[in-house]
């Protein structure tokens, strides 16, 4: 067994806290990580909270993992040891349905395995993620990890990186296309950068004043504050896709009159609660609403590839781990710039 030193949520209402685990010894097909870094998603802050029902507790939340080989199993052939690797928001699916075949198994039909508060497949040993100092995973739903780019800013293309490329990549979204992205945060901030780096002329829109110097940084042509009612006024018809990346409750209708005819809303945050979105509003003008969830092990290759040749990363505050709590509350107050990073060395002192 490999001992596992992590914080966990020991139930939905109070602080993470140091928590001590142990993997399984490496199987043939796996390798085995020392996690450098991890990233902070909101998601791991719905999870802890229980917000989407209730977790599986403790829970070690974390699904934006990069860090070094330590071991590898006697089958591995892709990775070797002393080489970077990540894992993102799965660690498994069942390989044989149609979305696995075809490389997404984020759509597994059977469910993919969360890289936390799931199980490993066919028992009831609980997955733990990446708030901690070891991980073990096939090599089939690892990553390679350039090493011609800072770790920490790696991390979150797992997640916040993959989740904002793939339904770009889907809507096939480029030069001439005008994308509004929904909420300057973690997702947001990745959103901007690859919409600009596509070609796309790129809005922000934001409930942040002081987000606007950075949203033009990251690639942004235009900012607009979304809390005023004249500047919404005259965005009516404008856009046509709307990345919405909020985290929070809010009402679809309010940004979909923005699109333009043919617009797309890809909605990728996950709030608490539901929206009601009247059918006029999609009907009148032919808009869409689309979900999309992360990415599948091969496009989140193809997108750390691209972030590696195109010199890409996440904007972070790396942070200690026992930085964790406060991490949570400035995200839910909307104050990060732009992804959290814990440093896992922070664990060894
Ligand atoms: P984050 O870093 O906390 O950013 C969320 C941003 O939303 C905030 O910074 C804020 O930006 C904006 N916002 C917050 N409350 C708002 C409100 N009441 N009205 C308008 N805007 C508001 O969160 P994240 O990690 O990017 O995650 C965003 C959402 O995506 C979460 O719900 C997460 O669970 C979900 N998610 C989905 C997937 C997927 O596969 N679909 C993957 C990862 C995460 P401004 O300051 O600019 O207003
Ligand atoms: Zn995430
Ligand atoms: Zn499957």
């Amino acid at each position: 067994m490999i001992k596992v030193n992590a914080y966990a949520a020991y139930d939905a209402e109070t602080p993470l806290k140091p928590f001590e685990f142990e993997r399984k010894d490496l199987s043939p097909n796996q390798i085995q990580i020392e996690i450098l870094y991890s990233g902070v998603c909101h998601s791991d802050i719905h999870t802890a909270r229980s917000e989407w029902g209730p977790a599986k507790y403790p829970l070690v939340p974390g699904h934006e993992i990069v860090g070094r080989i330590v071991a590898v199993g006697t089958n591995v052939t892709a990775f070797a040891v002393g080489e970077l690797a990540g894992v993102g928001c799965f660690v498994d699916s069942c390989r044989h349905c149609q979305s696995c075949k075809e490389g997404e198994e984020q759509y597994c039909e059977e469910g993919m395995t969360g890289t936390y508060n799931s199980y490993d497949r066919g028992t009831d040993i609980p997955t733990y993620g990446g708030y901690s100092t070891s991980i073990s995973v096939d090599e089939k739903y690892a990553l390679h990890i350039s090493d011609k780019l800072p770790l920490e800013g790696v991390a979150p293309l797992l997640c916040a990186g993959i989740t904002t490329y793939s339904p770009l990549r889907h809507l096939k979204v480029g030069k001439g296309h005008k994308v509004a992205v929904l909420g300057l945060g973690g997702l947001g901030h990745m959103a901007v950068k690859f919409a600009a780096s596509f070609g796309a002329e790129v809005t922000m829109l934001s409930t942040s004043p002081s987000k606007e110097a950075d949203a033009r940084q990251l690639g942004a042509h235009n900012f607009a504050l979304i809390t005023n009612p004249e500047v919404m006024k005259s965005l009516l018809n404008s856009f046509d896709v709307i990345v919405n990346t909020i985290s929070a409750p809010h009402e679809y209708d309010t940004y979909l009159n923005l699109l333009k005819k043919n617009g797309t809303m890809v909605v990728l945050g996950v709030p608490p609660a539901p929206s009601v979105t009247p059918a006029m509003t999609l009907i009148w003008k032919r808009r869409s609403i689309m979900g999309s969830l992360i990415g599948g092990i091969k496009e989140t290759q193809e997108m750390l590839d691209y972030c590696a040749e195109h010199n890409i990363t996440s904007d972070v505050e790396v942070i200690d781990m026992a930085y964790i709590n406060e991490a949570y509350e400035r995200m839910i107050k909307s104050d990060v710039k732009y992804r959290f990073v814990i440093d896992m060395a922070s664990m060894k002192n």
